[in-house]
C-alpha cells in the first residue's frame, strides 16, 4: 500500500471515532504567522513536504505521481497527529481573520469547538487577537496560545532569558484578561483561561519550525536554555528535531481542546436557537451518527472536476451519497452526489461520513455559505444575530 492509501485509510478509520477528533481554528492578528504555523504542522503530520511548506505549497505525497505545486487553499486541511496514546484527525478550518468579513468568521468559528490564538512575541496582542478572541469565545470555541516569533526576542531584541519570561507572561496576562473578561460564566472563565503550567501555552518559531510546552519540557528534559542556546547559534534544524512545532503545539491541541461528543454537548444549546428537546437538538447535542442531518455548510470552493464542493461542519446524522436533503430557505431538495473528507488538503471521497465530522460535498446546488442542510425539517443556524464587532481600523 502506498503512503498515500495508508494515509486515507487513517483518516477513514479516525473519522468514525469521535473521542480522537478536534474541529479547530487557528487565529491570529495579520502577520502574526497564522499561514506560516498551518503549512509547517500540515507538513510536520505529513500532510504537505516540508521543503514546500515555506513556499506554501501542496505536494501530493503519493510517491508514484507527479508533484502537483497547487498553491494551499487553506479553507479546510486536516492531518493525523501520534499523540502519546495514539493516533487523531485533527480538522482545521480556516476562519477569515478581517473584522470585515463577520459573518464568514462567525460562521468557521462556529464549525470548530477550538481555537489555536497565535500572537507575536515582539508585538503582543493586537485589536484583531482581541477581536478573534471574542468571536471565538461568543461560539463558546475554547482558545489555546501559541506565542510566535521568539527567535526575534532572541536573535533580534536579544533579551535574556529573564526578560523574554516576562514578555511571556505579559502576553498571556494580556490574553486572559481578554477571556475572562468576556466569558460571563466564572468556572468556564477559569477552566478556559491559557496557562503555561498545564500546557495550554506553546511558544516557538512557526518560521524556523520549532517550539516548547511546559509538558513537552517536562516530558523531554529539553531546557529553555537549551532554546536558548541553539537558536541563538542559529541552529533551527537541530531545534526542530528535538522541539518540532507540529508535535508540540498538536499535543496541545489534543490536550487542551474538546472532541466533537465534549463539544456539542454545552455548544449547540449556544449556537442554535431551535428546540432542544425535539428530536434533531437532541441528536446534535449527541452528535449522534444515527439522527437525522444537520449539516452547517461553512464554504463553497469550485473544484476543476467535481464542480462546487460545500464544505462544513455535520452535527448530527451521516452523510452518504445519493441521499436527498433540504436546504434551508429553498424550495424542494438536492441530491449528494460525491462524500469527502480532507487528507491534508486534498478531499478524498468516502462513501459516508458521520457527526462530529467536517465534511466537503458535492451536489448542494442551492446551497450557499451558511446554509443549514437537513434531512428534516430544522431551525436553521444562520438565525442567530451575528453580534456585531465594533468596527475596528486596522493599520
Ligand atoms: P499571517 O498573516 O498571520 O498568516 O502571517 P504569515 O504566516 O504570513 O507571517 C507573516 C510574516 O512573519 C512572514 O514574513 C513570515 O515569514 C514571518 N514569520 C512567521 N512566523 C515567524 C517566526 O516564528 N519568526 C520570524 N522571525 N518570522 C516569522
Amino acid at each position: 500500500m502506498g503512503r498515500k492509501e495508508k494515509m486515507v485509510q487513517k483518516v477513514k478509520r479516525l473519522m468514525d471515532n469521535r473521542e480522537r477528533i478536534r474541529n479547530i481554528g487557528i487565529v491570529a492578528h495579520i502577520d502574526h504567522g497564522k499561514t506560516t504555523l498551518t503549512d509547517n504542522l500540515l507538513a510536520g503530520a505529513g500532510m504537505i513536504s516540508e521543503e514546500l511548506a515555506g513556499e506554501q505549497l501542496f505536494m501530493d505525497f503519493d510517491e508514484e505521481e507527479q508533484e502537483r505545486g497547487i498553491t494551499i487553499d487553506a479553507a479546510n486541511v486536516s492531518m493525523v497527529h501520534d499523540f502519546d496514546d495514539g493516533e487523531y484527525l485533527i480538522n482545521l478550518i480556516d476562519t477569515p481573520g478581517h473584522v470585515d468579513f463577520g459573518g464568514d468568521v462567525t460562521r468557521a468559528m462556529r464549525a470548530v469547538d477550538g481555537a489555536v490564538v497565535v500572537v507575536d512575541a515582539v508585538e503582543g496582542c493586537m485589536p484583531q487577537t482581541e477581536t478573534v478572541l471574542r468571536q471565538s469565545i461568543k461560539e463558546n470555541v475554547k482558545p489555546t496560545l501559541f506565542i510566535n516569533k521568539i527567535d526575534r526576542l532572541i536573535n533580534e531584541l536579544e533579551l535574556s532569558a529573564d526578560e523574554m519570561q516576562k514578555k511571556f507572561v505579559s502576553v498571556i496576562k494580556e490574553v486572559n484578561d481578554h477571556i475572562t473578561g468576556m466569558i460571563e460564566d466564572e468556572e468556564r472563565a477559569k477552566e478556559w483561561k491559557v496557562n503555561v503550567n498545564d500546557g495550554s501555552v506553546a511558544f516557538g518559531s512557526a518560521l524556523y519550525n520549532w517550539a516548547l510546552s511546559l509538558p513537552y519540557m517536562e516530558q523531554t528534559g529539553i531546557t529553555f536554555n537549551d532554546l536558548i542556546q541553539h537558536a541563538k547559534k542559529q541552529e533551527h534544524v537541530e531545534l526542530h528535531k528535538k522541539a518540532p512545532l507540529h508535535r508540540v503545539v498538536l499535543n496541545m491541541v489534543i490536550r487542551h481542546l474538546p472532541n466533537p461528543l465534549q463539544a456539542q454537548e454545552y455548544r449547540i444549546p449556544s449556537i442554535w436557537d431551535g428546540d432542544l428537546t425535539r428530536d434533531i437538538g437532541e441528536d446534535m447535542i449527541k452528535a449522534n451518527p444515527k439522527g437525522e442531518n444537520a449539516f452547517m455548510v461553512t464554504d463553497i470552493s469550485v473544484d476543476e472536476h467535481a464542480g462546487e464542493v460545500a464544505t462544513g461542519r455535520l452535527f448530527s446524522g451521516s452523510i452518504e451519497e445519493g441521499m436527498n436533503v433540504k436546504i434551508n430557505g429553498v424550495p424542494g431538495k438536492n441530491r449528494i452526489q460525491q462524500v469527502g473528507i480532507f487528507m491534508g488538503p486534498e478531499r478524498v471521497n468516502v462513501n459516508k461520513v458521520p457527526a462530529g465530522n467536517i465534511v466537503a460535498v458535492t451536489g448542494l446546488k442551492d446551497a450557499i455559505a451558511g446554509s443549514t442542510v437537513s434531512t428534516v425539517e430544522m431551525t436553521p443556524f444562520e438565525s442567530i444575530k451575528h453580534i456585531s464587532e465594533p468596527v475596528v481600523t486596522i493599520a
